[in-house]
């Protein structure tokens, strides 16, 4: 007989598990990363032997663990290391404490790791003319080699380290394609302009696999740390799937990583050419999928994504629109609005797009799409139509990701099909002044269905959750607070404008969009999600229970612990 006793017991708590019922119970036991029952505290101290781990949570939230099932994780963590100055208006003390905060918080601390910071804007430096040399860069404490890289591209300031390494001295001759900055006496100032920049930039050389794990290593701490115990990855690359398999080798992965692979428009040429391509997916997936489900997180491909169509804001207006996207006639003091040529673009033929979506089911794989205009989203849910039509019994599971004009015919497609729309909740808190530009390219009546979520609900539809990090910063607590007040941050004042064209969510439709609902749409449902018998334990403990407080304090909620496959992950120390 199998011995039921548990390893770990979080008693006290009120632990929303997210099931059919929306069930809230007080007692959770886990055995070697599953959860063994959910109950009352008596019922569940039954599991109980001399070596379990009690945990009293004194009434803390506890849910599953978020599942964010839309977001870039590698490239948001090759944005985490390193440093950017963000343009920033900076006198010359200011950058470089600055860079020097960066480098004492980098995942990579080698002293043969290059250290790079982007985004200088040499023109905005304070007071005007003012530089950065290679004195500068090595009075930091440091012994990497350095370069600030300025946003032109032109212009590289390098430290003495990278300059030597760069292979460049006072008698490195002045090169005719560019200049070496010296300094009065001659000798190098660190400062390379022009081609000299180039060539020195483009001979660091890349991240070695190793210390790509060690980025991949940090992205999971921060997302941990946010109560994130699942990512879907949008765009698998090679090398991200490189640094995640090495933590999983190393036994350290404490994240699920799923992700699509991208077909591009060049992968498919023409509708016969979508069987070919899709066996390439499923060779692609096996080679890197990690596969048998166990509470010990793995690596899998699910799916295939789609770049369907652009973006929305002007100028680019590349989101592909039913109705064009209107244009000033008139002049800047007396505009007049009327209708453009203009519908937005559509990267796919859409006899492509059909072949896709069925050779996609016929493999058994998902379908993740970047669908931002209700354009693409029609054309996406004529094909889901026609693939429901010809595999009828097939379980396929297509998200439409981002949604940000949604056509009011459409949200009940979406139900219809078993569609389900993956939202940026934070979107809706667009400054006033954007929804105002985006009002004027719409007309007043579509701008009405701009970022919905509700509207998904009510319609029957099923929605989840993608943060898309890192095209924002990662700050998963302020979406959520987004997705159920619809309001952003204010410039000044307390709160900012509330984007009113939809109703908020609930706080239990939100939880059930970063966790079941999100699990579903990754064909995991049976394994995570909620928190029920047989399922892995993925959960987290909140320091503040979501449906007691402010909603406007929901961005400030802590995640206490996180657990992944019943090893605690994260916890923190402020209590
Ligand atoms: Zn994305």
């Amino acid at each position: 007989m199998i011995t039921r006793s548990a390893d770990i017991i979080l008693h006290n708590a009120c632990i929303y598990t997210m099931d059919q019922n929306n069930t809230i119970k007080q007692a959770i036991a886990i055995k070697e990363g599953y959860i063994i029952a959910t109950g009352s505290n008596d019922e569940i101290q039954q599991y109980a032997c001399d070596t379990t781990k009690q945990i009293d949570l004194q009434g803390q939230m506890v849910i599953p663990g978020i599942i964010d099932s839309h977001l870039h994780p590698f490239w948001g963590g090759q944005q985490l290391a390193n440093c950017s100055l963000e343009y920033r208006e900076l006198t010359l003390q200011e950058t470089l404490n600055y860079i020097q905060k960066h480098l004492d918080n980098d995942p990579l601390t080698g002293e043969n790791d290059w250290f790079q910071v982007r985004a200088w804007l040499r023109s905005a430096m304070l007071p005007p003319g003012t530089d950065i040399t290679r004195a500068d860069l090595d009075t930091l404490n440091s012994k990497r080699p350095i370069i600030v890289f300025a946003n032109d591209c032109h212009t590289l300031v390098a430290n003495s380290r990278a300059l030597t390494l760069f292979g460049l001295d006072e008698s490195t001759p002045e090169p005719a394609d560019g200049k070496l900055g010296r300094t009065a006496d001659g000798k190098l100032n660190g400062i390379l302009e022009d081609a000299p920049a180039m060539r020195a930039y483009d001979s660091i050389p890349p991240l070695s696999k190793e210390q790509n794990a060690i980025i991949a290593d940090n992205v999971q701490k921060v997302l941990n740390r946010q109560g994130v115990t699942t990512v879907f990855d949008a765009r698998l690359l090679t090398v991200q799937l490189d640094a995640f398999g090495e933590l999983k080798r190393q036994n350290k992965l404490n994240l699920r990583y799923i992700g699509a692979k991208e077909i591009t428009p060049d992968d498919v040429i023409a509708p016969e050419n979508a069987a070919a391509t899709l066996q390439n997916v499923v060779q692609f997936a096996k080679k890197y999928t990690t596969n048998v489900m166990t509470p010990s997180p793995e690596i899998s491909i699910s799916s295939i994504k789609l770049f369907v169509d652009g973006v929305l804001q002007a100028p680019m207006m590349t989101a592909s629109l039913l109705q064009p996207y209107r244009e000033n006639k008139g002049s800047e003091t007396h505009p007049d609005w009327q209708p453009s040529e203009r519908y937005g673009d559509l990267y796919f033929p859409i006899d492509v797009l059909n072949a896709i979506v069925n050779e996609t089911a016929k493999v058994g794989l998902d379908i993740h799409l970047h669908t931002v205009g209700d354009g693409a989203i029609e054309v996406m849910l004529d094909a889901v139509a026609s693939m429901r039509k010809d595999f009828p019994n097939k379980d396929i599971r297509p998200a439409f990701a981002h949604n940000e004009l949604v056509a009011p015919h459409q949200f009940k497609r979406f139900a219809d099909l078993n569609a389900t729309a993956v939202l940026s909740f934070q979107w809706a808190a667009m400054p006033e002044m954007i929804i105002h530009e985006e009002e004027l390219l719409l007309g007043k009546e579509r701008s009405q269905y701009l970022e919905p979520a509700g509207r998904f609900i009510d319609a029957g539809a099923r929605i989840s959750y993608g943060s898309d990090w890192p095209i924002d910063k990662l700050d998963q607590w302020y979406n959520f607070q987004v997705g159920v007040t619809r309001t952003g941050r204010a410039p000044v004042g307390d709160k900012g404008f509330r984007l009113a064209n939809d109703r908020d969510l609930s706080i239990t439709e939100l939880l059930r969009a970063i966790t079941i609902d999100a699990a579903y749409v990754l064909h995991m449902e049976k394994y995570i999600g909620s928190l029920e018998e047989n399922k892995f334990a993925d959960l987290i403990v909140l320091d503040r229970n979501l449906f007691e407080i402010d909603k406007f304090e929901i961005e400030n909620t802590n995640v206490l612990m996180t657990m992944v496959g019943g090893n605690i992950v994260h916890q923190s120390n402020e209590d």
